[in-house]
């Protein structure tokens, strides 16, 4: 899902939840309009779409040899 701010020819701004780039083009063709006044001129106020996806989970720690990579200050040695 992507998230569009959409602007009217008279200047309302709104958002609308959009299944992708090319669903745009589709409600567009279909004739999109503004919940303000019902006007149909309208396009894209910015081209910076929020993405509507969970949030990115938190990089990985990096990965170690279970072993231990030598290194003194390797957290995996320090648990051995
Ligand atoms: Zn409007």
């Amino acid at each position: 899902m992507i998230l569009y701010a959409l602007r009217c020819a008279c200047g309302h701004e709104f958002e609308q939840w959009f299944r992708n780039m090319a669903d745009y083009d589709t409600q567009k063709a279909e004739g999109l309009s503004c919940p303000s006044c019902g006007g149909t001129e309208v396009s894209k106020a910015i081209m910076a779409p929020r993405v509507g996806a969970s949030k990115p989970s938190p990089a990985p720690m990096p990965a170690c040899n279970p072993s231990g990579c030598g290194n003194a200050m390797c957290p995996m040695s320090q648990m051995a």
